[in-house]
């Protein structure tokens, strides 16, 4: 036993350098909980969960950035209820240094944002990860770690589906920082339940989510898959996306285009589409022409939304080395819209390629305009708002989402900064050439700022001021709510972005 674990060490990538407070919250943890706990095999204790160490060495290896996996914590709590998160909260707060971490699904990109290195990891995929229908039929409750394709293994047996979106969250579940368990909703705790809808993890920990169940498809028959397109057809692409953004002929249509431009000098630079239709077929025109560009593949058909949300990588995939960074821009009328995508091609195709002095081997950017119609601002407000603060009066934008990939660990440290420059050189681009035309749909505010606000939180990195672009006004309460829930800042112990 004792030679195991002497050559667990030696084979280790990272020595933990356990805090010793949190040593002492595991301590209490696994005394309490000696099936939910589990120390970190490589650590001084061990031996004492050698039997069940798989449990530790997936939580900390299942990141979806593998960059996270370098974090050891000095223990796992694979908690069970909301109950035992509160145990584990309130023995946090006994020992003030004892960092922690909050896992769900683990794919955020940002590394240390669920992950810690010497810390308590509260992991939730393992225990509170169910789906159940509540007896009106009307929504599903969801542990905090559920994986969407589990989800929606369960709600489409009653021809059924969450929103994805923040807004139709109808109740949270909630452990406050001094380990009270609260709800949540419209009627109580009304400003958490604002805040919690788009504001991230300094309110509480959420151990159950309330989703609102909307109708699938046709019986259940929806319609979707992805198409790729030869490079050439780019230009098409951009100026069907400007009408799609702007006149979003059939609220059942999404899209989510993404563009490559990978491998040395750029070889593989293709257009992809992943279409989804809430129908068993769409009707005419529900992507304002997109669906006219001809593709070079095409895996669009009529199915189940799991089989769909497989072929958008519902698929769980691990250890890859990312990084990533976010755009908002105004939609614009076509030929200014197709401008600015170029302008991201171009920038892509000469910033991304081999460059031994920034460690670069092989290496794949990508930049995903997403469509943030008026509709969906007029969708967030009819659902009582959330701390984006999206008005419809603004017109629509588009959240571009960057990112790059890369296989040699020895850029994980460059890697970022490098995407940073891609990030800021289009932004740069647009500001010296287009800034002041008026987004699509425009009626009202300040086009400079609502050009370029808010970022959207879950392709942003831990550099850009997600909360600042939310506006002053809703940063300023965001700040007052997470004071009032959590007076001793108990929360912004963890990994994510401050006020
Ligand atoms: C390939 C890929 C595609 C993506 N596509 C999309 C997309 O289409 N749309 C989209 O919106 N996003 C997308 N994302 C982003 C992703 O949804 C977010 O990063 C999201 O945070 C991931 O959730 P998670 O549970 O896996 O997060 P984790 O990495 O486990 O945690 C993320 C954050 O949530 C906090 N947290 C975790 N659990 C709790 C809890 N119980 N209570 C309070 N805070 C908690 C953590 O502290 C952490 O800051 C994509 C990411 C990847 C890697």
């Amino acid at each position: 036993m004792i030679a195991a674990a002497l050559l667990l060490a030696a084979v280790a990538p990272v020595l933990a350098a356990s805090n010793t407070d949190a040593v002492s919250v595991c301590q209490h943890l696994h005394t309490a909980y000696p099936q939910y706990t589990v120390w970190d095999p490589t650590g001084t204790y061990g031996l004492e969960t050698f039997w069940n160490q798989s449990y530790y060495s997936n939580a900390v290896k299942e990141y979806w950035n593998g960059v996270n996996a370098d974090n050891r914590p000095a223990c796992a709590f694979f908690p069970a209820t909301a109950q035992q998160v509160s145990v584990a909260v309130q023995q946090l707060n006994k020992y003030p240094t004892a960092p922690f971490a909050l896992k769900g699904g683990g794919h955020n990109f940002n590394v240390g944002f669920s992950s810690t290195n010497g810390g308590v990891l509260i992991s939730f995929n393992e225990n509170m990860s169910s789906t159940t229908r509540n007896s009106d039929g009307q929504s599903f409750d969801i542990g905090p770690g559920a994986r969407w394709g589990d989800v929606y293994a369960v709600t489409q047996k009653t021809n059924q589906v969450v929103g994805l979106a923040c807004d139709n969250v109808v109740n949270f579940e909630v452990v406050l920082g001094n380990g009270t368990i609260i709800n949540a909703n419209s009627d109580s705790n009304p400003d958490l339940w604002w805040a919690l809808r788009g504001g991230g993890n300094r309110f509480g920990i959420v151990t159950k989510f309330t989703l609102k169940a909307h109708p699938l498809g046709d019986n259940g028959q929806v319609w979707g898959g992805i198409r790729s397109y030869s490079a050439d057809k780019r230009e098409q692409i951009f100026e069907a996306l400007s009408k799609f953004t702007s006149e979003y002929p059939d609220a059942k249509a999404a899209i989510i285009p993404t563009f490559e431009i990978g491998l040395p000098g750029a070889l593989i630079s293709n257009p992809a589409i992943f279409f989804f239709y809430d129908g068993a077929k769409p009707s005419a025109n529900a992507f304002a022409g997109l669906e006219d560009i001809e593709p070079f593949t095409d895996s669009t058909n009529t199915t189940s939304y799991t089989n769909i949300t497989n072929a958008a990588g519902g698929a769980k995939i691990y250890g890859i080395n990312a990084a990533i960074h976010v755009n908002t821009f105004p939609n614009m009328p076509s030929q200014q819209m197709t401008q600015l995508l170029e302008t991201h091609w171009t920038t892509y195709q000469s910033m991304i390629k081999n460059d031994s002095s920034r460690n670069l081997d092989l290496q794949l950017g990508t930049f995903t305009p997403q469509p943030l119609s008026v509709r969906i601002a007029r969708a967030s407000q009819n659902a009582g708002g959330n701390a984006l603060g999206l008005d419809p009066a603004n017109g629509d934008r588009i959240w571009v989402e960057n990112d790059l990939i890369w296989l040699n660990p020895a850029c994980n440290d460059a890697c970022p900064g490098y995407l940073h420059e891609v990030g800021d050189t289009v932004k740069e681009a647009f500001n010296n050439t287009l800034l002041g035309t008026k987004p699509t749909n425009y009626q009202s505010g300040d086009v400079d700022w609502i050009s370029s606000n808010p970022l959207f939180m879950n392709d942003a990195a831990n550099y850009q001021d997600v909360y600042g672009s939310y506006g002053p006004t809703n940063k300023a309460r965001l700040a007052s709510i997470a004071k009032a829930y959590d007076p001793t800042g108990f929360m912004f112990r963890q990994g994510g972005w401050s006020f």
